[in-house]
């Protein structure tokens, strides 16, 4: 069977391995880890993999054990982090596929001991403490009793503490340093009961590009290593990245209206005169946010023109009034502003979303994913 792909997600491999570098540069840590959950933040999980370990990466994170155990069937052997787990978790697979495991609870440090004894080996953990953002972390009235319990199990060999961590609800400098500071005391409260973890780390993407206080020996790094910035007032280029996605497609189809011609569901649009009008074969079912309908911009032809009308499943429509257009035109939704294409960026401002969202909703069940770059 063969078929031409024509919904592509283009992957430039060398840029995610070049944000990586730009990321120990401007961080000057010794350890990044690059977070590749969620398919990489749609990018794809193993690929962006291996380009960030080829780009110096020494870890790895995801969300979930799943997550980390793809990689492992992939052939990474890199250490992997992962800090999100069901709650009747046993840690079996995590432990026997030496996957580093977050840990937020006493009961959570003593399930991957049990695991360590079954698999005969020595789990590592990373302590997960929280300093503010209510997720998930050990909340400091739970330290005590939580790092008595791990430095017992470390020093009795049934783990390895070897991290200490924490995360930023980047609601605004002075709240993240106010973090840092919760932050701060469970380290000197961690070594007063015993431990002192070789890796520290609190940043993710924004507080390591923009609070160097933040940093400690490793940050935490995923948006920006596929070179979106972390918050809609930055841009990747202020720091030196560089966008590793483009998503293009070609047009399908092409016709001339009349005046007033209603276009797609609900006929949001309507032809202001005779117009040509582009059939682009990208929707929701792609995971284009319908919310840029009559507003994400499209390039086509050295122009940028609005979604005309509203965003469907498998397509949506571009008014290009009197300009021309063929089938088969090159047609670019978001990749690198420097070459003159819209941003994930621009993107995220047209769906009132946040750049993140616009490439982590991409679906791939039917976009079909182009790795271009040696890394
Ligand atoms: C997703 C995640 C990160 C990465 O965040 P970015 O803003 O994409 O850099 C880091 N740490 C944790 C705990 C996360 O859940």
């Amino acid at each position: 069977m063969s078929h031409t792909p024509f919904r592509i997600a283009k992957v430039n491999t060398d840029a995610i391995a070049g944000n990586v570098k730009r990321l120990y540069e401007i961080t000057g840590v010794d350890d990044v880890l690059i977070v590749v959950k969620a398919n990489a933040y749609g990018h794809g999980m193993v690929p962006a993999a291996k380009a960030a370990l080829a780009g110096g990466a020494t870890w790895l994170g995801t969300a979930d054990i799943a997550e980390a155990l793809t990689l492992r069937d992939a052939g990474i052997t890199a250490p992997v982090l992962c800090w999100i787990h069901a709650p009747d978790e046993t840690f079996d697979e995590a432990v026997e596929n030496d996957i580093t495991l977050g840990a937020v609870s006493v009961a959570q440090l003593n399930a991957i001991a049990s695991a360590g004894h079954r698999a005969h080996t020595t789990p590592r953990v990373h302590l997960k403490l929280d300093t503010g953002l209510s997720r998930n972390g050990a909340s400091p009235e739970q330290w005590a009793d939580f790092m008595r319990t791990a430095a017992e199990l470390h020093a009795s060999g049934d783990l390895d503490v070897e991290g200490v961590m924490s995360h930023l609800s980047n609601t605004s400098d002075a709240d993240d340093l106010e973090q840092l500071k919760v932050f701060t005391v469970g380290l000197s409260e961690l070594k007063d009961a015993g431990l002192e973890p070789k890796y520290v780390h609190l940043a993710a993407s924004l507080a390591a590009l923009t609070l160097p206080e933040t940093r400690f020996n490793m940050v935490r790094s995923g948006i920006a290593a596929y070179g979106i910035a972390p918050t809609e007032e930055l841009r990747p280029e202020q720091f030196g990245l560089t966008p590793a996605m483009t998503l293009e497609t070609r047009v399908v189809a092409v016709r001339r209206v009349p005046e007033n011609t209603g276009v797609s569901y609900g006929y949001l649009h309507r032809t202001a005169g005779e117009n040509t009008l582009a059939l682009i074969p990208l929707g929701y079912g792609d995971g284009i946010n319908r919310d840029a309908s009559m507003n994400g911009p499209v390039l086509l032809n050295g122009e940028t023109y609005p979604v005309a009308g509203r965003i469907a499943m498998d397509q949506f429509l571009l008014n290009v009034g009197d300009d021309p257009v063929a089938v088969g035109d090159h047609v670019v939704l978001f990749g690198d502003p420097a070459l003159g294409q819209p941003s994930v960026h621009d993107w995220a401002a047209a769906a009132n979303s946040i750049a993140y969202e616009i490439v982590t909703r991409l679906i791939g069940t039917r976009l079909e994913y182009e790795y271009v770059g040696n890394a």
